[in-house]
């Protein structure tokens, strides 16, 4: 986990899986790859296997050791609801983020299918609990209009929409049941262009509809020159926020202690070898 994140819309970033595998156009430029593989084959370093896909169980129970409330972006540097991670592994995640309440968990993936499946399987106790929100990126009409369709057909108490990078005009958007909308454009180096004109027709919809409406960034090679403002201004709305007070530390270490005897019994294995299946081993 990193304590602060420099991610406008969040807090922190938790990593209890670490790399992933491109699947759509928005993944061209990944920041987490281009992060991870930097430090590949550097001994010791948490990306020594650089972007290969694989499970941290060390990192699992983390939040319950945070005192302090935080937004917490799941998985800012791999995909939760990755086809190679077990589904076993996915619900030890989940019983984290139901356990450790008094933080505000973001959920963000591409793999939307699988995401509305899980929720409406096994992950059903946790779709609605107001302290996790359910997310997918959409880039471009082609792949992320299907992706708001699957987030719409779950039963996810809060569901928001990660609009970054914004490739080209999504014209009109569903936005029923959506609470949470982010727009951003693409950033570093072959950063594809954004128009204003999109941004604004997304901000316009948010305001029809009643939705929260978050503005990251225009992007560009420089993002810093760029900026983040609309009209003169900066959108940094968020949907409402339902906090449950933190517990004591003596509590948090019994919680922890529970939450170890719960998902020890099957031991999670970390599997390295990029596209290799990972296996829960037992
Ligand atoms: S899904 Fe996300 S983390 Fe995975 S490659 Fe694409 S952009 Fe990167």
């Amino acid at each position: 986990m990193s304590a602060k994140s420099e991610i406008e819309w969040t807090d922190a970033t938790w990593n209890p899986v670490r790399g992933c595998t491109k699947i759509s156009p928005g993944c061209a430029h990944c920041y987490a790859e281009v992060f991870a593989e930097r430090f590949r084959g550097v001994p010791g370093h948490p990306y020594e296997q650089g972007f290969d896909l694989r499970l941290v169980p060390e990192k699992l129970l983390e939040p319950i050791r945070w005192q302090q409330s935080r937004m917490v972006f799941v998985n800012s540097m791999s995909d939760l609801f990755h086809e190679d991670v077990p589904d076993a592994y996915i619900e030890a995640v989940a019983a984290v983020m139901q356990h450790a309440n008094w933080h505000i968990y973001q959920v963000l993936t591409k793999r939307s299918a699988r995401l509305r499946d899980l929720l409406s399987t096994k992950l059903q106790s946790v779709a609605s609990v107001p302290h996790i929100w359910w997310g997918v990126s959409v880039e471009n009409r082609r792949v992320g209009l299907p992706r708001i369709r699957d987030l719409q057909q779950t039963d996810a108490g809060v569901r928001f929409l990660s609009i970054e990078p914004l490739l080209e005009d999504l014209g009109s958007i569903n936005l029923t049941a959506v609470d949470w909308v982010i727009v951003g454009g693409e950033s570093g180096a072959g950063a594809r262009p954004i128009r204003r004109e999109w941004v604004i027709s997304i901000q316009r919809q948010c305001r029809t509809a009643g939705v929260p409406f978050f503005f990251k960034q225009w992007g560009g090679v420089r993002k810093s020159e760029r900026g983040r403002t609309l009209y003169g201004r900066t959108y940094d709305e968020f949907p409402e926020v339902t906090r449950s007070s933190p517990p004591d530390r003596s509590r948090r270490m019994q919680l922890l202690d529970e939450m170890q005897a719960k998902l020890w019994p099957q031991p999670f294995v970390p599997v390295y070898g990029g596209q290799r299946p990972l296996r829960v081993l037992a």
